[in-house]
């Protein structure tokens, strides 16, 4: 079964010509219709988990190979490949997809049926399905089609394509999110396995820029034994960036990470929450906010 078919089964739908864009329903917008609960991302930011389309403009397109990514990175590539679909046609595609995607709702007894009519229309768009999205060399043409549709954008990047991130100062996601997963570039490469020279260089390099932006997080994501250590290097790099808001969150043994990690890598939410009291230690950042669900705590200056 090819990787498009593999994917298309796990409920990826794909939008554009070339199919290199797609989206897949997230867990929290189908817990947020049956009324069972919404994402960390509603509580902390106000956005509506059951409008929110998650998607990515290049699936198979990334230059990580990160341990734990819940993705098959045996699909990536580290460079755009081939030709590329305009935003529109991927935002509207994929637009039609989610509606598709969310019709078995409506049979269903414990739908919130006035979250599903609003579900018909996304409001919130996640570029964090797949991939790393800077890649995409139309993502600040995409970036302003979802802003002029007075949409929500959170854009996930792994911080190694600066020149991409300096391009957007002038098309500003609603959020900027950078993960930062080592404390340290020894870890960075055990952690990550970039496919890429001087990886590390260029996220120091993407943080310097996080001040131009008006809405910026940096996500600790905590492996056990990997590297959710040495709290006080995350703190000084976290120190410099300036941040608005710094998510301590941790890796979830789920989808393709469990061969590479597993449970025994996975935090306990009180261990975030004590990691997040060194960073608060050893910073100017303060803890403002947790989510069990999502072991997550958030901390703001
Ligand atoms: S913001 Fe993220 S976690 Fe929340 S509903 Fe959207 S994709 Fe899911």
């Amino acid at each position: 079964m090819n990787d498009k078919k593999r994917l298309e089964k796990m409920g990826y739908r794909f939008g554009g010509k070339n199919k290199h864009a797609a989206v897949k329903i997230c867990e929290w917008t189908r817990e947020s219709l049956r009324g069972k609960g919404v994402c960390y991302k509603e509580k902390f930011y106000g956005i509506k988990s059951h409008r929110c389309l998650q998607m990515a403009p290049g699936v198979n397109s990334c230059n990580h190979k990160c341990a734990f990514c819940w993705r098959d990175i045996n699909i990536t590539n580290p460079k755009w490949n081939g030709p590329i679909d305009e935003p529109e046609v991927i935002l509207n595609k994929l637009i039609e997809e989610q509606r598709k995607l969310l019709m078995g709702f409506k049979g269903f007894d414990k739908t919130d049926m006035k979250k599903f009519k609003e579900a018909m229309e996304p409001n919130q768009v996640a570029i964090s399905l797949a991939g790393e999205p800077c890649l995409y060399p139309k993502l600040p043409e995409l970036v302003d089609l979802i802003n002029n549709r007075k949409m929500t954008s959170f854009l996930v990047t792994n911080g190694t394509i600066p020149e991409m991130v300096k391009k957007l100062e002038k098309h500003q996601p609603y959020q900027l999110y950078v993960t930062l997963a080592a404390p340290n570039e020894e870890i960075y490469k055990k952690t990550c396995g970039p496919m890429i020279k001087n990886g590390w260089k260029k996220i120091m390099k993407t943080l310097s820029l996080l001040k131009k932006f008006k809405r910026t997080v940096i996500r600790l994501t905590l492996c056990k034994n990997l590297n959710m250590i040495n709290p006080e290097e995350y703190a000084k790099i976290i120190e410099k960036a300036k941040p608005k808001w710094i998510e301590c969150k941790a890796y979830m043994s789920i989808g393709y990470s469990r061969d590479r990690l597993g449970p025994a890598y996975m935090p306990t939410h009180e261990e975030i929450k004590k990691f997040a009291k060194e960073i608060e230690k050893h910073s100017s950042y303060k803890i403002v906010g947790d989510q069990k669900a999502s072991r997550v705590v958030l901390l703001t200056a």
